[in-house]
């Protein structure tokens, strides 16, 4: 099929052609009339398939007609991370030149007055996270009832992030009769019964899942103990064996991670950067900037923070942790290997990842082998411990407490190097320091009193119940009862 066949306005068709597409990918050829004739769409489909293209063409064609009024957008894109919102911004630039249209970015990190002068404007298309979307909505400035399209991207993500009740308050503030696009890569129970709930008899598209693993790329695991400095010395063994690394990403699963990790690589002479999160939108910027131009050789990021970004091909991704979601291993390790290249994936396991590994093989179908002695060979006596404070730890042991056993092919560790990056882990700033962070709102009175507050931007992955996946010694310990 040709983009000439969906019903894209002439314009549009120039802005397509003049990016240089042929062919609508699948996921175009099927939405883009369905968007046209104003039809809701439920898109099941991963970053990567075309799916911006597939729902900011039609709406430019759609916003040909129409103008804009003060503080009332026309329409509405959530998106979960800064840079995802930012890259469908920069999709409107693309497809939309030649075309009046006021597009306005409402995400965390950037200054409210500027912000506010665009929304009163007047916006054809209106971009934002949800947090930053209701801050604004909350201080008065903003009218969602002239929306006629709402798009949600990258739901299951949202759902991750916590985002979800503050989607309900967004669908339920936009009119009933609005048009309503909403796209993910997988459809979890939660996100079955918001788009049971949000959307009206929907188009379904799903896209197949890209091959789980691609063949052209080598994927290894390697064992470490589980404690930090250990393994993040583990994760410097391997930066610096590993042959023909042109650049890398390696992936933390919490966003402290990624800040001790970067700086301690940075110590320890890496060109580094860091992604995460909690980073104000100039520093992600240029962290990005500087690895897609390759000034900068390894990035350090977190799932969230790189996620459906446009990230050109890597020679090496490191997961400094397991993930949690084994998806996220097939996502991570897809940034490598891309149109036949090679590409080789690091994977660090350690005695507290067996239900994570088992997890990952289980998705992709099969088991990934050992660099060096496996896991069940190195024999590590440590597993997920009390988090202990530093003073505590060195009180009692003198040094770092319990180190398992090292893996056989493991450098031997010189002791001034542990003091530094010790001290690198007391440089990372504190929650309380990130400006970013800082919340001065006083509380929604809307909120559900069962609900915790939660920090918008937040990529840790889902808050741990309890005590999440770490069970303190003393409960295990078997105790007599009276009587
Ligand atoms: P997305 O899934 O929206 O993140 O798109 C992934 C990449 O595919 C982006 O770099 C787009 O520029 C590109 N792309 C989107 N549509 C097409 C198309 N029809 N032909 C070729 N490339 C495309």
């Amino acid at each position: 099929m040709n983009f000439s066949e969906l019903g894209l306005s002439p314009k549009v068709l120039e802005a397509v052609t003049a990016s240089g597409y042929t062919q609508p990918t699948p996921i175009q050829e099927m939405a883009i009339p369905r968007v046209l004739e104003r039809k809701d769409v439920l898109g099941i489909a991963q970053t990567g398939t075309g799916k911006t293209a597939a729902f900011t063409l039609p709406m430019i064609t759609l916003l040909e007609q129409g103008r804009a009024r003060a503080r009332m957008p026309r329409t509405l894109i959530l998106e979960p991370t800064r840079e995802l919102a930012a890259q469908v911004e920069e999709s409107f630039t693309k497809y939309g030149s030649g075309q009046k249209l006021n597009v306005a970015l409402l995400i965390g990190g950037v200054s409210f007055g500027d912000q506010d002068i665009k929304i009163a404007r007047g916006v054809d298309v209106l971009i934002a996270t949800p947090g930053r979307l209701l801050d604004h909505f909350e201080r008065g400035k903003l009218l969602l009832t002239g929306i006629e399209i709402l798009v949600i991207d990258e739901a299951d993500r949202m759902l991750d992030m916590g985002f979800i009740p503050d989607i309900e308050r967004i669908c339920k503030m936009v009119p009933f009769t609005r048009q309503t696009l909403f796209f993910s890569a997988t459809m979890p129970p939660e996100i079955q019964r918001i788009t049971e709930a949000f959307l009206h008899n929907p188009e379904r598209i799903e896209i197949a899942r890209q091959a789980t693993t691609a063949e052209t790329i080598t994927q290894l695991l390697v064992a470490a103990p589980h404690h930090a400095a250990e393994k993040r010395e583990t994760l410097r063994r391997l930066m610096r064996e590993a042959t023909d690394v042109k650049n890398g990403i390696i992936f933390c699963n919490r966003k402290s991670d990624v800040q001790i990790v970067w700086k301690s690589l940075e110590k320890h002479g890496f060109s580094v950067a860091a992604l995460h999160g909690d980073m104000d939108q100039r520093a992600r910027t240029v962290a990005l900037d500087g690895f897609r131009a390759g000034t900068t050789q390894y990035l350090v990021a977190s799932d969230v923070a790189a996620r459906g970004l446009d990230i050109p091909d890597v020679s090496h991704v490191f997961n400094y942790d397991a993930p949690h979601h084994a998806e996220d291993y097939v996502h991570r390790i897809g940034r490598t290997g891309r149109a036949g290249r090679l590409g080789t994936a690091y994977t660090i396991i350690t005695p507290a990842d067996d239900k994570n590994l088992a997890a990952i093989e289980g998705m992709i179908k099969r088991s990934i082998p050992w660099l060096g002695p496996s896991l069940a060979e190195a024999k590590f006596e440590d597993g997920p411990r009390p988090e202990r404070g530093r003073g505590e730890r060195d009180k009692r042991s003198g040094g770092p407490a319990r180190r398992g056993a090292k893996p056989a092919n493991a450098a031997p560790k010189a002791s001034a190097e542990t003091t530094s990056d010790v001290a690198t882990e007391a440089t990372a700033p504190s929650r309380e320091q990130r400006p970013a962070q800082r919340d001065t709102r006083p509380p929604r009175q809307d909120r559900p009193a069962h609900q915790p507050r939660r920090h918008h931007h937040d990529d840790d992955g889902p808050t741990p119940k309890g005590l999440g996946d770490h069970m303190p010694g003393f409960l295990m310990r078997s105790t007599k009862l009276k009587g």
